[in-house]
């Protein structure tokens, strides 16, 4: 089945004589005791087994768990960990996941961040006591790209656990597990859920594993689950998401050339660029570049807020993935000790059209 095909109709599943075209929703907590059935919904629902299933299959695992949002999946692999566990991870790592490791996991997880574009600073960073490499490409904010191939290669070889945050490329363009990733990761509250209306996280894991039953009992005991509601709307949104991702990846590559033209601005952010340190990297695993950019314009912070006040179709606010298009100094969401550039702008491109969006853009632009 085609990526297309499977997004439509992979996440339903029917069983009610009545036979539905949609799966209907399952409120129900609790479940007639029988064999094989189902028992509570915080350790399993039809539609969160259907969303699992769904999301096993776009990202090519065995199986995936979800759960209430992005940070509660990041936590869940976190709390996976041995007490005296080392991990590796980027230093363009999203932000919240860093903020959860150095406070949630304060003595009792060791963490180095380094620039993982070149894999060589991976190895590096391995000690023996090194359980898991965390990976993030494109990355949150600065679209960085590292190598996933090479990176899973050094994993193996040290015997740790490569997790990769799937989040910007989603599995229309990139799918880590086919690169060497043992799991992947995502907030589902971006591109899957895709209107700015769903909370949401996921894990997808190449091997049923000792590690993975570790994280279904972190999700199940834990309990940070979706709600049946939240699993039929991500189910119903991904139905659109390679179309969707098309659109995004299209604008946002047209977006990224009209700003490099541009006198006031200092540098774009985007692998499609060819100018991009990562584009070849990015041109050999991804079939397709996102819808999320980022810019420095010219004259600081400053230039920056007033060009966002300036726009009219690009809402100043934070996230990233739904239809409508989003922008941010994205500094001011970030912790104060951030290294992202005080004249960064974020930019989720959505699916407005085009000429619209580059004219906003452009007025907008014109008059700082
Ligand atoms: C938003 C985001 C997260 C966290 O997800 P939430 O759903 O907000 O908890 C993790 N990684 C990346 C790359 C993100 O953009």
């Amino acid at each position: 089945m085609k990526l297309e095909t499977l997004a439509i109709h992979g996440g339903n599943q029917i069983s009610e004589k009545e036979k539905p075209v949609v799966q209907p929703i399952t409120l129900s907590t609790t479940f007639m005791h029988q064999e094989d059935s189902m028992v509570y919904s915080r350790a399993n629902n039809p539609n969160r087994q259907a969303l699992e299933k769904l999301l096993t299959r776009l990202e090519f695992g065995e199986d995936a768990a979800a759960f209430s949002s992005g940070n509660a999946a990041g936590v869940a692999v976190f709390q996976a960990l041995d007490p005296g566990s080392h991990l590796v991870a980027p230093d363009d790592m999203y932000h919240g996941l860093r903020a959860a490791i150095l406070d949630l996991f304060d003595g009792v997880l060791e963490v180095d961040f380094v620039d993982m574009t070149d894999p060589e600073n991976v190895s590096k960073a391995l000690k023996p006591n090194t359980k898991l490499i965390w990976l993030e490409t494109p990355s949150n904010p600065l679209l960085k790209i590292s190598d996933i191939h090479a990176i899973a290669e050094i994993s193996k070889g040290a015997g740790t656990i490569l997790v990769s945050d799937n989040t910007f490329a989603t599995p229309v363009f990139q799918n880590p597990i086919l690169l060497g990733a043992d799991i992947v990761m995502h907030s589902s509250t971006k591109f899957f859920g895709g209107h700015s209306d769903i909370m949401g996280g996921a894990l997808i894991t190449k091997k049923e594993d000792s590690f993975w039953k570790k994280i279904r009992n972190v999700q199940k005991m834990g309990g940070a689950v979706p709600s049946p509601m939240d699993c039929y709307f991500l189910c119903r949104s991904i139905k659109t998401l390679p179309y969707r991702m098309k659109g995004h990846a299209e604008h946002a590559g047209q977006l990224a050339t009209f700003l490099m033209a541009h006198p006031g601005v200092e540098a774009v952010y985007y692998p499609g660029l060819v100018s991009h340190p990562g584009y070849s990297v990015a041109s050999k695993q991804m079939s397709g570049f996102g819808g999320v950019l980022s810019f420095l314009v010219k004259n600081g912070a400053e230039a920056a807020d007033h060009l966002i006040s300036n726009l009219k179709y690009f809402t100043n606010a934070t996230s990233l993935g739904g239809v409508e298009s989003l922008i941010e100094r994205r500094a001011e969401s970030e912790n104060a000790e951030t290294l992202t550039p005080q004249n960064l702008i974020r930019v989720s491109v959505g699916l407005e059209h085009l000429d619209d969006l580059l004219a906003d853009m452009d007025q907008a632009l014109a008059a700082i």
